[in-house]
């Protein structure tokens, strides 16, 4: 039985979530707009899933998810 070969005098850390993970809004629908929010602020725009259950706002990088798949 073959074991994976160790990394060499590496430690992979999990995946650090230090800065800033964008919100995550979850949602009814499959079609959603973002503004920004206040804070971020930018142009009011409509976001499509399209066949996906979820979406990311190109402006503010929030991530729309479809509610209860
Ligand atoms: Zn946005």
């Amino acid at each position: 039985m073959a074991l994976p070969t160790p990394v060499n005098g590496q430690i992979t850390d999990a995946v650090t979530q230090a800065t800033e993970a964008p919100e995550t809004v979850e949602v009814d629908t499959t079609m959603v707009r973002c503004d920004g929010g206040g804070d971020l602020g930018h142009p009011m725009v409509y976001l499509n899933m399209g066949e996906k259950t979820w979406v990311e706002c190109p402006y503010c990088d929030r991530k729309f998810s479809l509610k209860g798949g």
